[in-house]
């Protein structure tokens, strides 16, 4: 029994480390884990049983990122995967952790704003819904919003007055 409950707590730490470890199949810079949609990884008779939470429902990526967590797994030697999409609490930009967020800056890709998510809540005291967006690049706050939608439906396209650049801002949500 002790050398079951051992094997098993290694199984479960290699599965965690394996799901933590797949990234974003639109963003490879960052992992599933950072980007805040793996909930929960356990074992059970069954084998592992992942619980994730989808970024954007119906954002197409939700399948690539289930075949990606599977095919993962199976890799690692494990047999049987479960995977399980869990919609509520539903997935926000909150879920992103702090070195999630600084992937994406390096990426070039501008992450969720605290100050542009509280537009949301009141937006007719926000009268430029522009500021707060930094320039991933330079960061420089004069920017400016091209396209509602940038690379995928996920993000806006933006662009720095200062460099010049344009680059995804992941909206927050
Ligand atoms: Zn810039």
């Amino acid at each position: 029994v002790v050398i079951e409950s051992t094997l098993q707590a290694g199984s479960l730490a290699l599965a965690q480390q394996v799901v933590n470890a797949v990234c974003d199949p639109e963003i490879p810079v960052i992992t599933l884990f950072d980007l805040g949609v793996v909930r929960d990884v356990c074992l059970n008779e069954q084998g592992v049983c992942v619980e994730l939470t989808p970024t954007y429902s119906g954002c197409p990526a939700t399948e690539v990122i289930k075949d990606s967590v599977r095919q993962a797994l199976l890799d690692a030697g494990f047999k049987q995967v479960q995977i399980l999409m869990s919609l509520n609490p539903p997935w926000s930009t909150d879920r992103i952790t702090e070195k999630g967020k600084n992937n994406l800056r390096e990426y070039g890709i501008a992450p969720p704003n605290q100050c542009l998510q509280s537009q949301n809540v009141s937006q007719l005291t926000f009268f430029a819904p522009n500021v707060g967006v930094a320039c991933p690049r330079c960061s420089s706050n004069n920017t400016e919003k091209i396209s509602q939608f940038g690379s995928t439906p996920c993000k806006a396209l933006y662009r720095c007055i200062t460099c010049r650049e344009p680059f995804d801002y992941f909206k927050p949500y």
